[in-house]
């Protein structure tokens, strides 16, 4: 038996596999099913995915959005809008505006005062950060790097800028390139994590540093669809000569205890070592 869905007015973002068809979610068939209006990065791959699960298209308009046509494509949206219809979009694979179309398309649909909603599901970035071991506390989705050498130069250096884990989309073409350029902005010593082909058949997951990835890697050609996962920076361990400096100009204007507070919390250690050290210090040694 089969029950009529009634779906929202408004715009719907429907989450949709990256890999194994079994992760659509139920929600997202609802609102695929119950939508007066589909609209999809690749209408192509959206019937196959209906038809996939059984979900019919019934005659209903299936408007194309992707990122060539996004004018001419909004006002069709927006037109069915007007007539208090639920529209569902979808983009190719994934969460649609996560390196993919859907910002615009957003952007538009809550300036002209329609709601927006989200049935969400799998991403490859989460995905990937979910398998690659580093942490998850604080993470920065940096999408594609740019393609053009300066432009390259400039993104790569200003990953670390947000102190998080960097999530990054690479093409299986430039993947050698892109770990010899992380080795050499960030440092050979960086953990970083090649997730490949996700939830799919030849899934594989590769994490060490930086170097050592990059030389398991140095005579295998990657195929499919590649998330590079890269660790933050760990904080340097100050040596005894920064310490030592840094207590011997406190000490100019503090007397031992306050001096050697003050220079434990600047280099992130602990006050009864750095006292210790400043007593030494005093006392010619
Ligand atoms: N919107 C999608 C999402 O939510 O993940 C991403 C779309 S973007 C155009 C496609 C890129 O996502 C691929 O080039 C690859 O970097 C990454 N990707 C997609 N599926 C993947 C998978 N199964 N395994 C690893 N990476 C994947």
């Amino acid at each position: 038996m089969s029950v009529a869905i009634s779906i929202a007015p408004g715009l719907h973002f429907v989450a949709t596999p990256i890999g194994s068809a079994r992760d659509i979610t139920l929600r997202a068939l609802d609102v695929l099913r119950g939508a007066d209006v589909i609209a999809a990065e690749d209408t192509r791959t959206a019937r196959k995915l209906m038809e996939i699960h059984g979900v019919p298209v019934n005659g209903r308009p299936m408007i194309p959005y992707h990122d060539h046509n996004g004018a001419e494509a909004r006002p069709r949206v927006l037109g069915a809008l007007d007539k208090g219809l639920s529209v569902a979009y979808v983009s190719e694979a994934g969460t649609p505006l996560v390196a993919d179309p859907g910002y615009q398309l957003g952007r538009a649909v809550i300036d002209a005062g329609y709601s927006v909603f989200s049935a969400p599901g799998p991403s490859a970035a989460l995905a990937a950060l979910t398998v690659s071991g580093l942490a998850s506390d604080r993470f920065l989705f940096a999408g594609f790097a740019p393609s053009q050498t300066g432009a390259r130069a400039k993104w790569l250096n200003g990953l670390d800028a947000a102190g998080a884990t960097v999530i990054v989309y690479e093409s299986p073409k430039r993947i050698h390139r892109m770990l010899g350029e992380l080795c050499e902005a960030l440092g050979d010593d960086r953990e970083v994590a090649i997730c490949r082909e996700l939830t799919k058949r030849f899934e594989e997951v590769i994490r060490g540093t930086c170097g050592q990835v990059r030389e398991l890697l140095a005579d295998r050609t990657l195929k499919g669809e590649i998330v590079v996962v890269i660790g933050r920076a760990t904080a340097q361990t100050p040596s005894e000569q920064d310490v030592e400096t840094a207590l011997t100009i406190a000490l100019e204007d503090m007397p031992l205890k306050a001096a050697s507070n003050h220079v434990a919390e600047m280099l992130g250690m602990s006050k009864r070592d750095v006292y210790q050290l400043g007593l030494r210090l005093k006392n010619g040694g």
